[in-house]
């Protein structure tokens, strides 16, 4: 990708979920197109960048990353401060990486901006033999909340590309 002269708009993106579901690797493939097998569980607050163009305009994705601080209400409203939109992860084989979303979007309810555009990503849609969420029990939950919905797989990179596209598309409708 070539470096853009000028940007037109800088998104902030949080991803959120449970621990382990993937979500410094969807980073990483999103932003590096890497995998990163002997990742450390992230250390400190980070955010990577990538600069995409959608509809002729430069856009810089700034993609929060949260650290270890997935506990319940561990992480704090500056996490989401002036963020616009959310991907909410879990893993299509952790049935309570799932069962915990409710509680995730109850925490961008509470923490971030009415407007934030939230996608629910079922990660490590690769792992197709130890599956413990149907796909329609997301489908479900997410127009039941309004949200978008994809599953991915940052090991493979399937999907993962489309996704924060969605995302950073949406969010563009909506400024
Ligand atoms: P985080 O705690 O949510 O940031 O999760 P990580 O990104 O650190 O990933 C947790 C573990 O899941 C690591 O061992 C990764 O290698 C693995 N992992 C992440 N994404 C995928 C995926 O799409 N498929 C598979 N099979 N493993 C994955
Ligand atoms: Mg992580």
């Amino acid at each position: 990708e070539n470096v853009p002269e000028k940007i037109d708009y800088v998104f902030k993106v949080v991803v959120i979920g449970d621990s382990a579901v993937g979500k410094t690797q969807m980073l990483s493939r999103f932003t590096k197109n890497e995998f990163c097998f002997d990742s450390k569980s992230t250390i400190g607050v980070e955010f990577q960048t990538r600069t995409v163009t959608i509809k002729n305009k430069v856009i810089k994705a700034q993609i929060w990353d949260t650290a270890g601080q997935e506990r319940y209400r561990a992480v704090t409203s500056a996490y989401y401060r002036g963020a616009l939109g959310a991907m909410l992860v879990y893993d299509i084989t952790k049935r309570q990486s799932f069962d915990h979303v409710a509680r995730w979007v109850e925490e961008l309810r509470a923490h971030a901006d009415n407007s934030i555009v939230i996608i629910l990503i079922g990660n490590k849609a690769d792992l197709v033999d130890l599956r413990a969420v149907p796909t329609e029990d997301a489908v479900e939950f997410a127009e039941d909340q309004g949200l978008f919905f994809a599953e991915t797989s940052a090991l493979t990179g399937d999907n993962v590309e489309k996704a924060f596209f969605k995302l950073l598309e949406e969010i563009y409708g909506v400024i």
